[in-house]
């Protein structure tokens, strides 16, 4: 047997044994020496270590959709109450602000469904995870309600206009009293970016394809591919 097949047989073997070892050492605060055990058993099953598995992928991508999601209600709620003033500033043109108003109504009315159905297709996306090292890493890295914010990952919000480049903290806190385990970082329906911003986008259609909160692993270099999966996964 060659030597990497070997490797990969014994690690997997060893599986057991490893796992009390992570346990133990986060019985110790060693949360840390976890994740890097994790990572090198991944490496030792033949991985390359920042190379996420299409289910990682798939997680990332439902997750950033339930993201924007969850900023899209807030945006749309916001709309709702500035057309409440200004029906009472202007009163002459009530016929047409109760159609915008109807059509917001409408929109937000699907929002808890769609919302609840998009928290369980994440779920369901962890599930779908391969059983090993690397699940054990993402759930352990997932267990930290501020696993989202490494530096790479608010210098890159900060870089696309997002609020961790600004003092407001609206990244590191639930947007919304009501989902308060939903955090994360700004997309083109974030209220308080719009305000920085000066303008307002198209309000989006499709939360899964919102410009500000696409992958760049396509466009960029393995430097970035590292820092994302530290982002996602091993936290280190
Ligand atoms: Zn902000
Ligand atoms: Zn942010
Ligand atoms: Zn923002």
């Amino acid at each position: 047997m060659p030597f990497k097949a070997a490797k990969a047989a014994i690690a997997k073997k060893l599986d057991p044994t490893f796992e009390d070892l992570e346990d133990q050492l986060e019985i110790w605060g060693k949360k840390r020496w976890a994740q890097k055990l994790r990572l090198k058993q991944h490496e030792w099953r033949g991985h390359q270590p920042y190379d996420l598995p299409p289910a990682v992928k798939t997680w990332i991508r439902f997750a950033s959709k339930l993201n924007v999601m969850v900023q899209q209600e807030l945006y749309l709620q916001a709309r709702q109450e500035l057309l409440f003033e200004e029906l009472d500033r202007s009163p002459w043109a009530a016929e047409d602000i109760v159609d915008k108003q109807q059509e917001i109504k409408e929109k937000l009315r699907r929002f808890p469904g769609a919302i609840w159905r998009e928290e369980r297709n994440v779920y369901f996306c962890m599930l779908e995870i391969e059983d090993g090292p690397l699940k054990r890493a993402f759930r352990a890295h997932h267990r930290d309600k501020d696993w989202h914010l490494s530096k790479w990952a608010r210098e890159d919000c900060a870089g696309m206009g997002g609020c961790c480049g600004r003092a407001c903290g609206c990244c590191t806190r639930p947007r919304n009293d009501k989902r308060s385990n939903l955090i994360g970082h700004c997309s083109s329906m974030c209220l308080c970016c719009e305000k920085a911003r000066g303008f307002s986008f198209v309000y989006l259609r499709e939360p899964g394809k919102d410009p500000l909160c696409k992958i760049p692993i396509r466009i960029l270099g393995p430097s970035v591919v590292k820092q994302y999966a530290n982002t996602h996964v091993w936290g280190l």
